[in-house]
Order: C-alpha cells, then structure tokens, then sequence
C-alpha cells in the first residue's frame, strides 16, 4: 500500500465518526499524491501525514449561561488548535446547532492550507459551539459570548492563537467576546480580528471574504479570455460571504440573481437589491420572506427537505456561499446542462466530492474555498499587522493588498498545478501549493 492510502486508512480508523473530517482529508491527500509520491521516503520517515492529519491539541469546555426566562442552558465550547508551523494558530469560531468536533476538525485542517495560501504567516485553528444565536436576544448572546470566552481565554492570544468570526459570529459578538477577554486578562492585544473599528478592526475585513472570492473569480476569468461583465452568477447564502460577493459582481458588471438562507431563497431574475438585502439581514435580521416582500421581480421558494434550489436557475458563474456541502452531484448536472463556466467556493467545502469531480470532468472551472475564500482570513491577518504596529490603514490600501493576495493565490494555484501536470485542476493546485509550505517549516522545525 503506497503512503497515502495507508494514512487514509488509519485516519477513517481513528475518527470513524467524523464524516466531514473524513472528506476534507481525503480530498487533501487524494489530490496531494503526485507530490507524496515524489517525496515518500523522507515524508514516510517525518510521519508527515500522520502529524499534519492529527491536530496539536483539541480543546473542549462546557458554556453555561442564563436566559431570559433565568433558566440555565448549557452548550459545548470548540477550539481545535490544528498546526502552527507557519504562524500563530487562525481560524473562525462557527456558532450553529450542527457544529460537533467532527465538524470543526475539518474546517480547522481546511484552514491549514487555505491560510498557507494567504501567503501570510497565520497557521490553522477553529472554534466555535452548538448554541444557535438564531433568535436570542442581545442580552443572550452576551451571555453566551461572556461565558464562552471565560474558558477560551486560557487558550489564545495575539501570538498564540487569535479566532475570529465565521457562520453566527458576526461584529456584535467579537465585540462581546473581546470585552469578556480584556475584563478577565487586563490586556489590549489583537487576540480576536473581525473587530469593530473603534476598537481595532480593520476597514475592508467586512467586505473582505465576498470582495476576495470575486477578485479571484474575475482573474482566473481573466487567464480564460473572459469578463465578468454581463455575466449571470447564482449565489447561495445570504451571510456576510454572499453579501459582498453579491456587491462586488455587481460592481464588476456581472448580475447575481440568486441567495438563499436556512428556510427558503430567492429568485430574482431582475438582480439581487444588495441595499435591500442588506436591510433584512444586517439590520433586521429577518428571513428573507421580508426581501420577497419588498421586492416585486423577486420569487421566493421555502427550502424542500432543508436544501435549496439555486442551482436549478441557469448561470454562467456558481458561487456557493452558504455551508458545506450545499452543492450535491445533481445540482453539479443541472449546472453543468445549463452551461456554468465557472463555480468558485465562498463557503467551506460546499461541494461534494463527486460534485467537484463531475465540474472537473466537464470542464467546468472550479476552485475550491481554500483558495476562493481565503480573502476573509488574509485580511484578518493584515487585521493583525495593523494591531501589532498599532496603526490602521484606509479602506483603499487594505482593499489593494486584498486583490493583490487573491490575484497572487490565482496564479500560485494555477503554477502548482501545472508543474505537477495538472493543468487546470485547481484543487489540486491549492492543496499542493498550500501544503508545500506548511511542510517545508514542519521539516525544518523537527520532530514537533
Ligand atoms: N471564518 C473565516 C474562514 O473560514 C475567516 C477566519 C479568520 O478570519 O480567521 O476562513
């Protein structure tokens, strides 16, 4: 049995219950093969694999807090602190009732490579709980966040490891998670990014993850003799990631016509009212029945068995932006019969497996979320940069080094691929590209 195939093995062995793990390494590794093989002797030997597979430490706590009734509730707290040997662990805290351990060890190894690629040196980690921010109060949340961070805080710092929002952990609860630290430790450090800027956030870290994902998108459009401009794109999402993908397509010339959220989405063909959207999910709140209202070109459809229909509408660009694995192998056959160019990932692994072989099959142009949106993370490490230097840069010099990075990741993953003889396999690019850094500090680091 050749190296991959027994660390895949011994990986389904020891994490037999963590599904998603499972798929993020196996779509690692698998696509990692041409450089296992040309290094198996020394990689063999390092345990490579088995140590880039196994996280340095997972951290697991109990969060209680009081509701509004005073009733105590109880969720369970994440921090799974995967690799750092090209800088301080980084990563989102995702605040959902479906986060398990399973769950946050695969976006926490995801996040491995897709830092690596930034560029930047930021290693990689993720957190987050079960508790469900959907209709809690604002005192609840704070609860929550207080509690949460109460036992966090032991665990990171701005040099050791510094998270940051993802799905349910938006501005109001870094804010009430970064008081919660500075009460209990006495410091004003960048432990956290996605700050609000009157205390150390950075302009354009907002926008950052939907700006990058369209960066990308319109130079690898760019490489392929294409525009953006006139362009139908479908979004899934309707969260911070499809908001400002939502804004930049537009910007760029493209019409979006889709967005979904976690009971129903949106048809409309006229083009997504960005400053509507806005309205009914930063401001309000709400469910996206209030845009459908307010809007007369819009249809909307409730989800059928918890999924949605956007890729039944015919597009030329795909960008899922909701969670992972939104996108199955029949919605990649409805995109592909309908002509998609391109499907470019704002979420974390929202594609099956086969989805993403069926693109690639076709010649679709498909890059997967390590690369598509890495934007989000790169400008938090720039959020990091500006704290250490206790300076802060305008909207225009974080939102230029934005594109630069985003272009940079494009052409890294496009020239990885290629001198492996994968052209075009930007999957693969991103892994063998993000991994090859990761591994060269690991080797120079010793046995750690
Ligand atoms: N949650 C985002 C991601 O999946 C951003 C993480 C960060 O900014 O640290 O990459």
């Amino acid at each position: 049995m050749g190296y991959v195939d027994e660390v895949l093995a011994k990986v389904k062995e020891k994490n037999a219950s963590e599904p998603e793990f499972l798929q993020a390494v196996e779509e690692v590794l698998e696509s990692l093969r041409p450089v296992i093989d040309a290094n198996e002797e020394l990689y063999r030997k390092e345990a490579i694999l088995e140590r880039i597979t196994e996280p340095d430490r997972q951290i697991m706590f109990r969060v209680p807090w009081v509701d509004d009734k005073g009733q105590v509730q109880v969720n369970r707290g994440f921090r799974v602190q995967f690799n750092n040997a090209i800088g301080p662990y980084k990563g989102g805290l995702r605040l959902h009732p479906s986060v398990n351990l399973g769950i946050i060890k695969f976006l926490g190894f995801e996040q491995i490579f897709k830092n690596s690629l930034t560029s930047l040196p930021i290693g990689g980690g993720k957190g987050g709980s079960d508790f469900d921010p959907k209709g809690k109060s604002d005192r609840e949340i704070m609860a929550f966040c207080q509690s949460f961070m109460t036992e966090l805080y032991k665990y990171i710092g701005a040099d050791t490891d510094v998270p940051a929002g993802d799905i349910g952990t938006g501005a109001r609860e870094i804010g009430y998670m970064f008081g919660q630290y500075k009460r209990i430790t006495n410091l004003y450090e960048g432990m956290l990014t996605g700050k609000g800027l009157t205390y150390g956030g950075s302009l354009a870290r907002t926008e950052a993850t939907g700006y990058g994902l369209l960066y990308l998108t319109q130079e690898l459009m760019k490489c392929h003799g294409q525009s953006m401009e006139g362009k139908t794109v479908c979004v899934s999402g309707a969260g911070n990631v499809a908001i400002y993908a939502i804004q930049k397509a537009q910007q760029m010339g493209a019409k979006p016509v889709t967005c979904s959220d976690s009971t129903g989405w949106i048809y409309d063909p006229e083009g997504i009212d960005v400053a509507l959207l806005k309205e009914v999910k930063e401001v309000k709140r709400a469910r996206l029945t209030e845009y459908a209202a307010a809007r007369p070109s819009a249809q909307y459809h409730e989800k059928k068995n918890g999924e949605h229909g956007v890729w039944s509408i015919k597009c030329d660009i795909a960008l899922p932006c909701a969670t992972q694995n939104e996108l199955n192998l029949e919605d990649a056959k409805m995109l592909v019969a309908n002509g998609v160019m391109t499907v470019c990932e704002g979420a974390n692994m929202p594609t099956t497996l086969d989805a993403t072989k069926y693109f690639q099959e076709n010649g679709v142009w498909f890059v997967g979320g390590k690369a598509a949106n890495a934007g989000g993370v790169a400008t938090s490490a720039l959020e990091m940069s500006q704290n250490s230097e206790r300076l802060s840069w305008t909207f225009e010099e974080v939102d230029a080094k934005l594109q630069n990075i985003m272009v940079n990741i494009y052409h890294n993953i496009d020239d990885a691929a290629k001198r492996y003889g994968k052209e075009g396999d930007y999957v693969a690019g991103a892994n063998i590209a993000g991994f090859e850094k990761v591994v060269n500090a690991m080797l120079a680091q010793g046995v750690c």
